[in-house]
């Protein structure tokens, strides 16, 4: 994989943003996927089958799509799920064996989270192949910080140990930031330094957040 490839620029972009690279790329792509699932759904009748088999999307993604809006493509979506649910359930309170579970399909992955996954996959390789660019290395010292799902899955796949002490050190680096602006933050909430003006260590609860679980709350422009 070289600096070239479409995964490292995008990375690289990432890098400037401020958040997890892996949390961002994924965003993006995930926005990307939504927006075109938007359309199809409007447009192709296979997709919408391939989304009743899966029984809809996982709860994150239903809303990820709501807030992206169309209530056309909404419309068309759930009155195909809502029709499906009802065939299912009429079959199974008509069944006289007294059945009550639903049907396997209904019980199949998010097709989002598998793409998801797969995007994943794609990113944390090509971090991994990244840090041995220079370019990219000097960048990721600089501004480099995942969060702990994504640095676990990144540190447990190097392959060196030149690579893995490099990681370790930078995230080591910005979560001793981190940490002492929790702490910061702790010490002024403290009444005898009331009077203290808050400083960047006013959002780090959130920061904190987003390291510990991912992101969930980039804002990423269609
Ligand atoms: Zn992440
Ligand atoms: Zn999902």
């Amino acid at each position: 994989m070289r600096a070239t490839d479409p995964i490292i620029y995008n990375l690289e972009q990432a890098l400037a943003e401020g958040a997890c690279p892996v949390c961002h790329c994924l965003a993006t792509a995930t926005t990307r996927s939504l927006t075109n699932l938007l359309y199809e759904f409007v447009n192709d009748p296979l997709t919408r089958d391939r989304l009743r088999a899966s029984g809809g999307f996982c709860r994150d993604h239903s809303w990820a799509l709501q807030q992206m809006g169309d209530p056309l493509a909404h419309s068309i979506i759930y009155a195909d799920l809502i029709g499906g649910f009802c065939a299912g359930l009429q079959e199974l309170a008509a069944s006289r064996n007294g059945r009550s579970s639903f049907p396997a399909e209904m019980e199949q992955p998010c097709p989002v989270c598998r793409e998801e996954s797969e995007t994943q996959k794609r990113y944390v390789e090509g971090l991994l192949a990244a840090v041995h660019e220079s370019n990219f290395r000097e960048k990721y010292r600089k501004q480099g910080f995942l969060c702990r799902p994504h640095f676990r899955a990144v540190y447990s796949q190097a392959r060196s140990n030149e690579v893995r002490s490099f990681l370790a050190e930078v995230q080591l680096e910005r979560l001793s930031h981190l940490n002492s602006e929790l702490k910061e933050f702790i010490r002024k909430s403290d009444y005898r330094y009331a009077g203290e003006l808050p400083g960047t260590e006013r959002d780090a609860w959130i920061r904190a957040v987003r390291f510990w679980v991912g992101a969930s709350d980039l804002k990423i422009n269609k």
